[in-house]
């Protein structure tokens, strides 16, 4: 029987503490395999908690949480993730960087050497697999934790705001190399950003996320072909994306002029 890759219900989170933030207060979700899920909402609305709950680096606090039809209980199988920033060890080469968690799963490095080359060709980074972190500019850096984090071939990518820390221009090409990567790989991904254009840019599916304390308020399909070129964004359907879940947001008394939550 196939599982849905992530399946919530009812999930809430309080962390603990005499001040225990309530950061998520009942979210239920169904993620079909091989979705590229984009999980949107305000700073400080729980998109992290969730995203590290399905991580199993969080313990919720009630409700259910199955990753491929098992209880998450600690970090599970076939789990890639990236962060905002890149966490890569500045001592070790970009190729050693990639092969980490393999090494940490005490895999033997050896057979992964050809889909390192791969991932490096694949991101274009070909000719950096022996320089160091330093060498390399903030979208590079991104891309060897992109290539880091799909090295074991994880059927459940989560990225947590990956390009937040880069320039808009670099932040718009790594849209296009992302939904390339991803159009080979064709894993699931839950990627967290506040951006409303990116996240409709990415995703099969825009999660809406209300302000803290989190809850689920509306799942959009985006039903736009693939590959999508930066210029879909300039479409009227694009546009009529971008205005729903503004409006959603505006409903909610939230949003700047940049379009932003
Ligand atoms: P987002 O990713 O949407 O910006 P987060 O999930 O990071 O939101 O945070 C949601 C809320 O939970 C915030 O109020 C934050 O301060 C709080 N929070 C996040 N992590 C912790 C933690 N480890 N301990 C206590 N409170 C936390």
């Amino acid at each position: 029987m196939s599982h849905p890759a992530v399946f919530a219900r009812d999930v809430r989170k309080q962390y603990p503490g005499a001040r225990g933030v309530q950061a998520l207060a009942g979210v239920s979700s169904e993620i079909e395999a091989g979705r590229f899920v984009s999980i949107l909402g305000p700073s400080g609305c729980g998109k992290s908690t969730f995203l590290r709950c399905v991580a199993g680096l969080e313990n919720i606090t009630d409700g259910e949480l199955n990753v491929n039809g098992n209880p998450v209980k600690g970090p599970p199988d076939g789990v890639g993730i990236v962060f905002q920033r890149d966490a890569l060890l500045e001592w070790r080469s970009i190729q050693k960087n990639i092969l980490l968690p393999i090494e940490f799963a005490k895999k033997p490095v050896s057979k992964y050497r050809e889909k390192v080359e791969h991932l490096l060709d694949l991101t274009g980074l070909r000719d950096f697999a022996n320089a160091y972190p330093r060498e390399l500019s903030g979208g590079m850096r991104q891309r060897a934790a992109i290539c880091r984090a799909l090295v074991d071939d994880p059927d459940l990518l989560l990225m947590d705001e990956p390009f937040g820390a880069l320039d808009a221009f670099t932040r718009d090409q790594m849209n296009v190399e992302l939904q390339r990567i991803w159009l080979e790989t064709k894993n699931t991904v839950l990627f967290v950003t506040h951006g409303i254009s990116e996240a409709v840019f990415l995703g099969d599916v825009v999660m809406v996320f209300s302000p803290r304390p989190g809850r689920l308020v509306e799942t959009i399909t985006i039903d736009l072909p693939r590959p999508r070129p930066l210029s879909v964004r300039e479409s009227p359907e694009f546009g009529r994306y971008v205005a729903h879940i503004r409006g959603i947001f505006e409903q909610m008394g939230l949003l700047n002029e940049r379009g932003t939550a």
